[in-house]
C-alpha cells in the first residue's frame, strides 16, 4: 500500500512539471472507489496551478476546483508527455497541454473526487479529520506529547488512527517504534516527556529517510515519471519475525493489533 513517502515522492516528480497545464480531456475507465463528482468535460479548459500534498491525499488546484487524488491500495501515477492506450487497469487520464496523468490502480481502491473548493463538505469529509502533517513545522514535540496523553490506546493504534499525527503507515509506525525503544502495546498516556519527544524524532526521521531516498513500499511502485522506486531504508523490525535484532541480537516478534501486523524487539522495546 503506497504510504505518505510513496505519495509524496510522487508529488515531487509531476508537480513542477504539471503546474501551469490546461486540461484537454478527462478519461475515466472503471469505476473507482468514489466517482469523480462532475462531468468529465466540466473540467475542460481549467488549468492545473499545482499539486498539494495532504495525508495519503493530493490535491490538484485548479484555477476553478481542484481534484482529490488517492492511490489506494494499489495506485500509482505516471505522469508523461504521452501515454500509449490506456491498459486494463489504467482508470484514469488527465489530458492536459503538458501531458498526460494516468492513474493505474489493479484494485480500484483509489479515487479522483472533483470538488468545487477544499471547504465543500465532499472535501471535509475526505480531510477534515485528518492530523497535522509529519514532516511540516505544524507538527509539534510538546503538542504530540500532550496528545499523547489523552490517548489510553496502545500506541501504535494510535499513530495509525492519522487524527493526532496523519500518514504514519504501518511499516513506518513500526519502525519509528523501534527507533524510539517504545513497545508498540503500550499505552499512549503511559509514554514520558522524554520517550514522546525521541518518538517524535524517530517519526520525522523514518519518514524524511523514506522521501529522500525515493521510498517505496509496494514492490512494483512506480514514481511519475515511470522509474521504479522501492524501500531501501533497511528495515529494522518490519516484515522481520524471527529475524536477529540488528542492535541486540534479539529474536524480532510480531503481533497483531487492529488486523494489522506489528513487529518489535523485546529487548530494545521493553516497555
Ligand atoms: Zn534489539
Amino acid at each position: 500500500m503506497p504510504e505518505l513517502p510513496e505519495v509524496e515522492v510522487t508529488r515531487l516528480s509531476f508537480a513542477d512539471r504539471i503546474a501551469g497545464a490546461r486540461i484537454e480531456q478527462v478519461r475515466l475507465g472503471k469505476p473507482l472507489r468514489w466517482p469523480l463528482g462532475c462531468p468529465p468535460a466540466e473540467l475542460v479548459g481549467r488549468q492545473v496551478q499545482a499539486v498539494r500534498r495532504r495525508g495519503k491525499y493530493l490535491l490538484l488546484d485548479l484555477d476553478r476546483g481542484l481534484l482529490l487524488l488517492h492511490l489506494g491500495m494499489s495506485g500509482s501515477l505516471n505522469f508523461a508527455p504521452s501515454q500509449p492506450p490506456p491498459g486494463t487497469h489504467d482508470h484514469f487520464d488527465l489530458v492536459t497541454t503538458r501531458g498526460v496523468l494516468r492513474l493505474n490502480d489493479p484494485r480500484r481502491f483509489g479515487a479522483v473526487v472533483h470538488v468545487e473548493e477544499e471547504q465543500a463538505p465532499g472535501a471535509v469529509k475526505l480531510l477534515g479529520a485528518l492530523g497535522v502533517e509529519p514532516l511540516e513545522e505544524g507538527f509539534d514535540p510538546e503538542a504530540f506529547h500532550a496528545g499523547l496523553r489523552r490517548r489510553k490506546a496502545p500506541i501504535k493504534q494510535v499513530l495509525l488512527a492519522g487524527d493526532l499525527v496523519v500518514g504514519v503507515g504501518n511499516i513506518y509506525a513500526s519502525e519509528a517504534l523501534f527507533l524510539a525503544g517504545i513497545r508498540p502495546t503500550l499505552s499512549a498516556a503511559r509514554i514520558s516527556r522524554p520517550r514522546a519527544l525521541r518518538l517524535h524524532g524517530a517519526i520525522r526521521d523514518v519518514l524524511a529517510r523514506a522521501v529522500a531516498q525515493g521510498g517505496s513500499t509496494l514492490r512494483d511502485f512506480s514514481n511519475a515519471q515511470g522509474e521504479s522506486g522501492y524501500f531501501q531504508l533497511e528495515a529494522m523490525v518490519y516484515g522481520r519475525t524471527g529475524q536477529p535484532c540488528r542492535v541486540c541480537g534479539t529474536t524480532i516478534r510480531s503481533l497483531r493489533q487492529g488486523q494489522r501486523a506489528t513487529f518489535y524487539c523485546p529487548t530494545c522495546q521493553k516497555t
